[in-house]
């Protein structure tokens, strides 16, 4: 059954340049291996505090995936926001799309009814997968068109 699941954790990447971005781009190297071959989709979301992450995939490989990404040490606190059957994928173009929140992101988080600041804690299923959605039609980053 097609599902879709929403957490958002801890980023323990750190906050300085180097190794946040190498460690962002183990991870995303992972994602996008794994993610083709167990027919995942979905969007990665991040500040320098938090990860928000949406996954789209049949439920066995979706629970498998996420045993993986919850005993992984590079982030914490992991938290159910949302898991329900889907009719449609939403992030079909991207095995996992890429998305940094900056401080300047303000205008796009008050488009979606949010604060200045990332905080997933504050923020619904709803709001958080249409950020996602509205990031997804211009903003994110490794399309499965431009992986290939
Ligand atoms: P490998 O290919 O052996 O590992 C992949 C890379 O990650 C290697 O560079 C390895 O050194 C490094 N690595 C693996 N585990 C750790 C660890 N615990 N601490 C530090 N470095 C490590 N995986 C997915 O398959 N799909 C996803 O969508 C996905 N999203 C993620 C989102 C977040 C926020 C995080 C933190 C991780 C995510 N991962 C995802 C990675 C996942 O947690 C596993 O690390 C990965 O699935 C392991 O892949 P692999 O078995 O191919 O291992």
């Amino acid at each position: 059954m097609l599902t879709r699941l929403i957490y958002h954790s801890e980023n323990h990447l750190g906050s300085t340049g180097g190794k946040m971005i190498a460690g962002l781009n183990a991870i995303m190297d992972a994602a996008n291996r794994n993610n083709q071959r167990d027919g995942i989709t979905g969007a990665l979301l991040f500040d320098t505090l938090w990860f928000i992450q949406i996954l789209e995939g049949e439920r066995e490989a979706i629970s498998a995936t996420l045993r993986r990404i919850m005993a992984d040490e590079r982030h914490d606190a992991v938290t159910m926001m949302d898991a329900r059957p889907i009719e449609a994928r939403q992030f079909g173009n991207w095995w996992m799309g890429l998305a940094m929140l900056r401080g300047d992101s303000e205008a796009l988080f008050a488009r979606h009814g949010l604060g200045p600041r990332l905080d997933p804690r504050q923020m619904s299923a709803e709001q958080t997968l249409a950020l996602a959605v509205d990031l997804a039609s211009g903003n994110l980053n490794r399309r499965i068109d431009d992986a290939a």
